[in-house]
Formats: structure tokens, C-alpha cells, sequence
């Protein structure tokens, strides 16, 4: 029996919420009842006298949204030998355990950005027709590259925007709900250089407007400054990456009302793991380098105002399909938000930027929610290990009930 039959979604049940936050940067509330019904939040409500039998939970929120994933990538320490050693079975089969493994951490929504034979595509349609448990998906399909570019072995290589277009029109076939471009050189293909442009602005600009003209979100893996830009410029939705943005990238920004995906994560893992004698050091010299100008100019990026959006490129070395709670706690640590607003940037405004649903808790919106131990704003790794998980209103982790 399907998981999401096993656990009645439908019974009323309401919670006591010790501080509740809903999404939004709106001030936690204390003493909450919340009510959820249909799979949907039904109401949330000062917390009544009388309540004692409620089920109580010191803090709630959200599920998490994680805007860039690779599901059928598992942490491997050298990706793309890993990668070519594998079969497009073995690779269905990683996407299928990760989807799980990440809906169990509390992460209730995620966007793949890039994934070979349709892999991905095939793991979303399967969850959203209850055969299998993961979070909601929506998928790139193959990413859109130059011939050798960044990503080539389980990309699309064009060389033309009309070859961008068709490109995209061929992942809109295959089922994808989003376009992923390179638009730069990246840390883990050997011999792409992440500071390099790759993608023409001519060819960046059609495959975006191709995207656009069918209803299709973009993304653009960009991390040297030209690169950002030929994005930006392009009309792109999110840049993932952007490390080596500048202030004319954050103008940009700024006025087109793009979001920027960090994915802090990726290179802090590679790096904590450099001694591991696993990684190629081609990869890590690139990681090194990376590393040094994300610490500058995301925080700055961020402090200037641009969107970001949690994102933690889930897959890539020692970056686990279950840790999306470490990118939450690096935006902490190392953009200056607080708390509130690092949950904010991996719920509400990530949700907004993958567009299934608003991330937000609310009368009428998705029971996709974590019940926690402690309130994040006095520690803010309990989002590790979520008490519950609710997606749909279907109970997927409870631990103490
Ligand atoms: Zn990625």
C-alpha cells in the first residue's frame, strides 16, 4: 500500500505549537493552535484554554524546499568517474532511495537541476501518482550545455541558440518543469574552468526565451562574473552558484528580480573532506578557489538585497540528500542571517522560486510541515532531526507520537 494511503490524511488533527513559525518573515507566534484537515492547514489560532489533551510541539515550520538537488547523484567523492562508472539503472535507482532519504530530513519539496536518461522526471511522475515516497518535485531534466562544457557527460551539448531551442523543446517532451543552463566553467567537470563563460549570450538568450515561451522556470549554472551576467542579462530566474558575482551582477539582480542559489554547501563539503585521498585535486584546487570568493560575495549579494534561495546542490562530494539542514545553518553562519531568515530563504522564498507550492503555513495551504524539539532561533540544528515530517498532511516521520 502506498504510503500516503497507509496514514489517513484526511482525519482532523490539531497541534499546541510552543512557537510557530509560518514561512514568512512575519514575527514567530507562541502559543498556537494549529489545525490541519485534508491534507491542509485549517486553521491556526491563539491557543485556547482547555487545550491540555492537544499533542504539543515546542516549535514548528515548514518543510523545507531545497532549489537545487541531482538526485540520482549520492555524495560520491569523485562525482564524474562515479558517474561514468554507473549504468542508467543504478542511477534511477540512487534518485529513487535520495527522494526518500530527503522527504525523511524534512525536506518536503525539491527542484532537480540536471539528471541523465530522465531520471528524475520519471522519480517526480512516480511520487505525484503515490507509487513511491518522496518530496514534491519538479525536474530540469538534462542540463543545457556547449559541446564539453561543464556537466557534458550528462548534458545537452548545443552550439547554436537554434540548437538551445530545440534543446529545450526536447526536455519540455521528456516532462521536465523547469530548464537548467551552464552558463560557466564548474568545479567538478575535469578541465572546465568555473571562472570561463560557456554558453553564448546569443545561446543563453534563446534557450531562456524558448523556456519562457512555454511556461518553463530557468536556472543557470554560473559561477564567473561574465558568465552571471550573459544569465542575467538573458532574462535567467535563478543563478545557481554566482560566486564570483560583482556589483554590476548585483544591479542585475536586482532589477530583473532574479534569485541567487548559493549552494554553500557543495564547496564546504569538498573542502572539509580535502585529506580524504578520494577527491581529484583538480577538483579540489577549483573548490579552493570557489570557496574564497563565496565567502566574499554571497553575504554581500545578500546584505545589498538580492533574493536568495536555499539550495544546496544535494549529491555532489559528501553533500547528502539528507543534510539540507547544513545548508540552513551555513546561510546562518556565513551570509549574516539570522535564524528566521535562513528558514525564510529555504522555505518561503525557495518554494517561490520552484513554484509547486508557497512554502508558506496558512489556512488553505499544503500540510507539508516539521514538527521540532527546539525553536531555530535558539538552535538551529534541530532542523537535523525533525520530531515529524508532514507532507500533504500524511505523517512521514514521527518520533514521538
Ligand atoms: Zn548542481
Amino acid at each position: 500500500m502506498p504510503f500516503s494511503q497507509a496514514k489517513s490524511a484526511h482525519q482532523q488533527e490539531t497541534f499546541r505549537v510552543g512557537v510557530f513559525y509560518d514561512g514568512t518573515l512575519a514575527k514567530a507566534r507562541r502559543n498556537v493552535d494549529v489545525t490541519i484537515a485534508e491534507g491542509r492547514i485549517l486553521s491556526v489560532t491563539e491557543g485556547a484554554p482547555g487545550g491540555e489533551h492537544l499533542r504539543t510541539v515546542p516549535c514548528m515550520t515548514p518543510g523545507l524546499t531545497n532549489a537545487h538537488v541531482h538526485l540520482e547523484a549520492s555524495g560520491e567523492a569523485a562525482s564524474q568517474d562515479a558517474w561514468s562508472r554507473s549504468t542508467q539503472n543504478e542511477r534511477v535507482i540512487a534518485a529513487v532511495q535520495n527522494a526518500r532519504k530527503s522527504l525523511y530530513a524534512g525536506v518536503t519539496s525539491v527542484r532537480d537541476l540536471g539528471c541523465s536518461g530522465g531520471s528524475a522526471t520519471s522519480v517526480a511522475a512516480a511520487i505525484a501518482d503515490g507509487k513511491i515516497e518522496g518530496p514534491r518535485i519538479s525536474a530540469a531534466g538534462a542540463v543545457i550545455c556547449m559541446t564539453g562544457g561543464h556537466a557534458w557527460f550528462l548534458g545537452r551539448q548545443v552550439d547554436s541558440p537554434w540548437e538551445a531551442r530545440k534543446a529545450v523543446r526536447e526536455q519540455l517532451l521528456a516532462g521536465a518543469t523547469c530548464i537548467k543552463f551552464i552558463a560557466t566553467g564548474g568545479v567538478l567537470t575535469r578541465g572546465a574552468v568555473p571562472g570561463n563563460a560557456q554558453l553564448t549570450p546569443e545561446e543563453l538568450q534563446a534557450g531562456i526565451d524558448e523556456a519562457h515561451r512555454h511556461g518553463l522556470r530557468t536556472a543557470a549554472h554560473a559561477i564567473g562574473t561574465l558568465g552571471i551576467k550573459n544569465a542575467l542579462r538573458g532574462g535567467i530566474d535563478s543563478i545557481e552558484h554566482g560566486h564570483m558575482l560583482d556589483d554590476e551582477a548585483i544591479e542585475l539582480f536586482k532589477s530583473n528580480g532574479a534569485y541567487l542559489v548559493p549552494t554553500l554547501t557543495a564547496p564546504t563539503c569538498i573542502l572539509e573532506h580535502a585529506e580524504d585521498g578520494k577527491q581529484p585535486q583538480w577538483a579540489l584546487e577549483k573548490a579552493r578557489l570557489v570557496a574564497r570568493e563565496m565567502q566574499v560575495n554571497i553575504a554581500r549579494a545578500y546584505r545589498a538585497g538580492v533574493k536568495v534561495a536555499g539550495g544546496s546542490d544535494a549529491g555532489t562530494p559528501y553533500n547528502f540528500h539528507d543534510r539540507y539542514a547544513y545548508e540552513v545553518e551555513l546561510m546562518h553562519r556565513l551570509l549574516g542571517m539570522s535564524p528566521h531568515e535562513a528558514l525564510h530563504a529555504a522555505t518561503a522564498v525557495a518554494s517561490e522560486l520552484v513554484g509547486l507550492t508557497n512554502g508558506t503555513l496558512a489556512p488553505g495551504e499544503p500540510a507539508d510541515l516539521l514538527l521540532l524539539e527546539r525553536d531555530i532561533a535558539d538552535d538551529i540544528t534541530t532542523l537535523y532531526r525533525p520530531l515529524g515530517v508532514m507532507k500533504n498532511g500524511s505523517r512521514i516521520v514521527d518520533r514521538a507520537g
